[in-house]
């Protein structure tokens, strides 16, 4: 699978968003997606890694590639994984400390699905200040609790290239196929009900705090991910260009 980088795909290609102008160059302040499982932080992060030229680091794809891979890694992550608990903090942010350290991250970057604690968030800003960096720009997905659920178990995925679908709210072409590259779809094994619950329960315990953490400090944007793909992405587009270049060093 995918390291994360902009592939297109998954509502990229759906509403045209080539590389444009100086957007194509990245940006000064690091994004950060933060939302509950099923906000679709995975396809609108790929839309921006698309239209701005920035990598977009998924720590989940990251576990979900070093277990395809058959790593140490992905194997210990995949319990936590399975049981819809968090990976500890001390391997999630070496992973991420590494990965934002390679030279195709010095434009900026797209974070989705990291920092989910209040520690990991501590550690990324101790990452950027050593690196003098800007703040990030955290940008809030919030999403009706009644859309999760459709969203999670709706969700499939390509094995291939990890595109994106949903059964109810954008099917495949052909069931069960990727429309870009024919791979076969299937459903992560953490959307089942009984570990999405679970997830739930991280998100609110763990992961909200990190949007208040963020919001003391005048980080936050919040973003209205309820509406169709397209839509929220064409919000997320003139956030980014509106709050881009206002960030101050750490
Ligand atoms: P995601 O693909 O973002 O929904 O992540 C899937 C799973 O990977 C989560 O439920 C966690 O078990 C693990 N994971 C991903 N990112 C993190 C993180 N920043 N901290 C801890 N666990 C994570």
């Amino acid at each position: 699978m995918r390291d994360s980088y902009a592939a297109g795909g998954s509502g990229a290609d759906d509403i045209k968003v080539a590389p444009q102008g100086s957007a194509a160059k990245g940006f000064p302040r690091p994004v950060i997606l933060i939302g509950p499982p099923g906000a679709g932080k995975g396809t609108q992060a790929k839309t921006v890694a698309a239209r701005y030229g920035v990598p977009h680091l998924s720590t989940g794809d990251m576990f979900r590639d070093h277990f395809g891979r058959g790593t140490e890694l992905g194997v210990r992550a995949k319990a936590f994984m399975d049981r819809g608990e968090l990976v500890p903090d001390e391997i999630v942010v070496a992973m991420i400390e590494q990965r934002i350290a390679a030279p195709d991250c010095a434009h900026g970057f797209i974070l989705d699905g990291f920092p989910r604690t209040v520690a990991q968030a501590e550690a990324l800003d101790r990452m950027l200040g050593r690196a003098g960096r800007s703040e990030p720009l955290v940008v809030h997905v919030k999403l009706d609790s009644s859309l999760i659920l459709r969203r999670l178990t709706g969700r499939r995925m390509c094995k291939v290239g990890g595109e994106i679908y949903n059964i109810y709210d954008r099917p495949p072409k052909t069931p069960n196929r990727c429309d870009h590259d024919g791979g076969e779809l299937a459903q992560r094994d953490d959307d089942r009900e009984e570990v999405i619950r679970e997830r739930l329960a991280a998100y609110e315990e763990h992961t909200q705090p990190v949007v208040a953490y963020y919001r003391q400090r005048g980080l936050v944007q919040d973003l209205d991910g309820s509406g169709a793909p397209e839509a929220v992405t064409r919000a997320l587009f003139e956030l980014i260009d509106r709050e881009e270049g206002r960030g101050r060093h750490l």
